[in-house]
Parts: C-alpha cells; sequence; structure tokens
C-alpha cells in the first residue's frame, strides 16, 4: 500500500522511482498499439517542449486575467488558432468568433449547453435535442443543468444523425440542437448543413461537437479527403467544441469552446459580487485553474505548426486505411462504419467469433482496443481510435489481428450461465446490491490491483446483457467499490 502522507518526507528520487513502479502497470500510452484515451503524434522532443513549458506555468493561476497577462495571451492566441482551423475567423463568414479555454471536451459541453439554457431564460422547462450517437457529456450536462435531452434514432445503416428526426423532436422549449463532427463510437460525421439549417429555421442555437475530430477533420480535407461541411462556413452552426488534447496533441486539461459571437457567448459566463471578497468573474467552471495545460497546448501548437498537422494528419490517414484493410481481410469482421475519419469500427458476423474475446486476445498480444457493447440495434463493435503514432505499427497489425482471430475462434464465444444473463436481464436498477456487486468483481478478478489489460469478456457479456440503466447502476457501484481511501 502506498502511503501520499509519511511522517517523515520521502527523498525526491525515491519518490519518483516509485511513481515509475506505479506507472509500469498502466497501458501504455506512447508506441501506436493503445486506440483509446491517448493521442500520440510520435514527434521527437515535443514531450520535453510540452513538459518544460507546463512547469513554467503550472503556479499561474487563470482565476484572474489580469494578474497573469500570459495566461490570458496564450489563451487567446489558442482561440484564435481553433477559430481558423474551424472555418472562423477575420477573413472568412464567421468573422466574430469568440471563445474560451476549458479542462476538456465535458466542459465545453456543459458550457454550451448552459449558454444556450440561459439566453433563453422565459423558457421553464428548456430542452435539447440530439442525436443518440452524441457524447455522453450532453446528458451529464442535462443531468447536472436540468435541460431535458431528447435523444432521436440515427440512420440505421450509415449511423447519421437522422435531420427529419431532429425536425420532429424540436418544441417551443428547445434551446438547443447537437450533431457531432465526428461522433466518437463510430467515426462518422453528421449531415451538420442540413441539421444547422433547421436548427436556424426555429431560431434555435445548433451546437457541432468537434470534440474529437475538429483538429483532423479540416487538415484531412485538405489532404482531399471527402467530407460533409461541418465548421463555422455553415449557416446557423453557433458553437464548436475542439479538445486540444485530443487530435492536437496536447497534454490532458485543454479544450476551446467557440461561439460565433460574443453575444452568444454572455450566457456562458458566472460573475459574482454578492459576497465581501473578491469579485469574481469566471468565463468557465472552474476557478483557480492551473496555467500548465494552457502553456503545454500553446507549445504544442506553436512547435507543430499548421504544416506538421497536416503532416500528423496524413500519417493518421494512412494509418486508418490500412487498419481498415487489415480488418476486412478478416473472414467474419466487418467495418461498421466506413473508416473515412480518424476511427476504425468493426463488427463481427461470425456467431462463432466473440468480440469481447478477439479483445482480449489482441490486448494479450500488446493491442489495446475499444470494446463497444451492443446498444439499441447495433450491434457489439470493437473501436480504434487511430493517431499518427499508429503508422508505423500498422504492417505488425494485420497478423496480430488475424492470429487473435483464430486465438478467439479457438476459445469460443463466452458461455456464462444461463441464471447470470438472465439476471442481467431482467434485474431493476434498485435491486442491484453492492454485495452483488463486489461479488460479481471477486469473481472476475476486478479488484484493481492487477495491472490494466485484464480480461474483460465475461464483464463484458454480462454488461451487453443488461439494460442500459442496469449498465450504469453496476459501473456506479463497481467504482464505488474500487475508489477507497488506501488507508496503511
Ligand atoms: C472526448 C469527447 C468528448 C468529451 O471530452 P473529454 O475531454 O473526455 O471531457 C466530447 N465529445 C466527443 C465527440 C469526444 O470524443
Amino acid at each position: 500500500m502506498i502511503e501520499a502522507l509519511p511522517s517523515r518526507g520521502v527523498p525526491a528520487e525515491q519518490v519518483l522511482t516509485e511513481l515509475k513502479a506505479l506507472r509500469d502497470k498502466d497501458l501504455p500510452t506512447h508506441g501506436g498499439r493503445l486506440f483509446a484515451y491517448v493521442y500520440d503524434p510520435a514527434v521527437a522532443g515535443l514531450d520535453d517542449l510540452a513538459m518544460s513549458a507546463y512547469a513554467l506555468s503550472a503556479h499561474v493561476n487563470g482565476l484572474d486575467p489580469t494578474a497573469f497577462p500570459s495566461l490570458l495571451a496564450t489563451e487567446n492566441a489558442l482561440v484564435a488558432a481553433a477559430a481558423r482551423v474551424l472555418g472562423a475567423g477575420p477573413r472568412t463568414s464567421a468573422p466574430e468568433v469568440v471563445g474560451s479555454v476549458t479542462s476538456g471536451g465535458t466542459e465545453s459541453l456543459i458550457l454550451a449547453v448552459k449558454a444556450a439554457r440561459d439566453a433563453r431564460p422565459g423558457i421553464e422547462h428548456p430542452r435539447m435535442v440530439l442525436p443518440v450517437t452524441a457524447h455522453p457529456a450532453f446528458f451529464k450536462a442535462a443531468h447536472y443543468l436540468q435541460v431535458q435531452a431528447d435523444g432521436v434514432p440515427v440512420d440505421g445503416q450509415t449511423f447519421q444523425a437522422d435531420p427529419e428526426a431532429i425536425a420532429r423532436a424540436i418544441t417551443p422549449d428547445t434551446v438547443l440542437v447537437v450533431c457531432s463532427a465526428p461522433s466518437y463510437a463510430h467515426g462518422v460525421v453528421d449531415p451538420v448543413t442540413e441539421i444547422a439549417a433547421i436548427a436556424l429555421r426555429h431560431n434555435i442555437r445548433c451546437h457541432v461537437d468537434a470534440c474529437f475530430g475538429g483538429w483532423a477533420l479540416p487538415f484531412l480535407k485538405r489532404l482531399g479527403v471527402d467530407l460533409p461541411a461541418f465548421d463555422f462556413s455553415v449557416p446557423g452552426v453557433t458553437s464548436m467544441s475542439v479538445d486540444l488534447h485530443k487530435y492536437a496533441y496536447c497534454p490532458k486539461g485543454v479544450s476551446v469552446l467557440l461561439h460565433r459571437d460574443a453575444e452568444l457567448r454572455k450566457p456562458q459566463f458566472f460573475a459574482f459580487a454578492d459576497w465581501p471578497g473578491y469579485t469574481m468573474i469566471n468565463p468557465v467552471i472552474s476557478s483557480t485553474r492551473s496555467g500548465g495545460p494552457i502553456a503545454a497546448a500553446f507549445a504544442t501548437l506553436r512547435h507543430i505548426g499548421d504544416e506538421g498537422y497536416l503532416k500528423l494528419a496524413g500519417q493518421t490517414r494512412d494509418a486508418v486505411q490500412g487498419l481498415a484493410k487489415a480488418v476486412s481481410d478478416v473472414d467474419g469482421l466487418r467495418l461498421l462504419a466506413p473508416a473515412e475519419t480518424t476511427v476504425v469500427c468493426f463488427t463481427s458476423d461470425d456467431p462463432r467469433l466473440d468480440l469481447f474475446v478477439l479483445a482480449d486476445e489482441l490486448s494479450s498480444r500488446g493491442w489495446h482496443t475499444q470494446p463497444q457493447l451492443p446498444y439499441a440495434a447495433m450491434p457489439a463493435s470493437i473501436h480504434l481510435t487511430v493517431t499518427a503514432a499508429v503508422a508505423p505499427q500498422v504492417p505488425a497489425f494485420g497478423p496480430a489481428l488475424a492470429e487473435a482471430v483464430e486465438a478467439a475462434r479457438a476459445h469460443g464465444p463466452v458461455r456464462l450461465p444461463d441464471e447470470l444473463l438472465a439476471m442481467a436481464a431482467a434485474l431493476t436498477p434498485d435491486q442491484l446490491t453492492p454485495d452483488l456487486v463486489a461479488g460479481l468483481a471477486e469473481t472476475f478478478g476486478l479488484t484493481g490491483e492487477a495491472g490494466a489489460g485484464g480480461r474483460m469478456a465475461e464483464v463484458n457479456t454480462i454488461l451487453a446483457a443488461a439494460p442500459p440503466r442496469l449498465r450504469e447502476r453496476m459501473l456506479i457501484e463497481f467504482v464505488s467499490l474500487l475508489q477507497r481511501p488506501a488507508f496503511s
């Protein structure tokens, strides 16, 4: 057990050795074999630069931009860069775009929903319309802000948002319409032009969530990839989000939320003067904010530069095509959506080839993918987020996949006792006790003590058998088990 507060302080070198030992159990953040969570451009020297910049500004506080003008200057530069990448700025049809730097995509989306809600104070029960493929952060925003989220089904073949279904779901209380460019799960770009036109017709805000691909799609387009329009050049798009800690390859903790003009942004802000302390104005959710991630992002963008991102996008596109071909070459596997952005998402048509077993077989060979549970009419799938660092790994992926598929077929599909699966399907969320989940976690060895990357097929099979509300409950009970103070 590791102790955070020893009675006598531990020498710096020893602390780092201990941390490194802990980090050894994590999935590898570099090397292009982890297809989720991390974004690696494999640019030599970039990590050192970003960490030096981080250290320079780690103790700067974003609470007050007048006290730390370095932060204001770098934030304004990041917002200008994001605006330019996303089709806005002085020489475009969206010359007045403004924005804020946030801690991540979730914060950007919560603020977009807040701005939309607070711009319409006359609406007592505000609602938002979004495709079911939209990121969960919107549902979290709806939950936090008491906005009703009206999720609408997507096209069953393309997984694109359905503009007509969105139009039908709009009510007089709708304050926001949402679409993705692209969606995280399948990497599919929604028909933004059609959806934004509907929003414009109803005089409702339209947010394009480009958290995931906002720093990749524009460069892919410049390389000739045929993608629909999705940015501020589209009439009716009122706000956009782009995570710099994804395809801008910055260390974690930086996203940008853009609004078409300053009026649209104002209801995002929170100011407070009704107390005896300092007067407070917070453009974003956090008050005290470290300058570290912002300085690191500024250094990353400036070092890679526009040409650098174009080159990285080319490497990513080549890697996506290589992985997609490797998948298509395997009997029984099928791409779930065309691999046109930075995602490869595939499913199995062979009942003897269990995707969850396949994911484990890949993982045990050092390839860490992201299994996705079946949802509505969509089958289970495996998701690969592809970054530039994957390119050199592509030649090794095909043979590894073929071998893992062989092994998964030899292993056969997960077979769990029928009673267990029936229970997962029939239990109501409040019947799920902490003891029951503790028992399951014990059975499957999920105590959080082994390193990452263990076998998950059984757990995924149980989750897959449960309806979404029960899946949520299981996850809450499970993490509540994991997150316990480490007393020694
Ligand atoms: C990652 C992501 C988010 C949420 O971003 P966080 O940085 O994880 O909070 C929102 N939307 C999409 C499409 C994403 O991929």
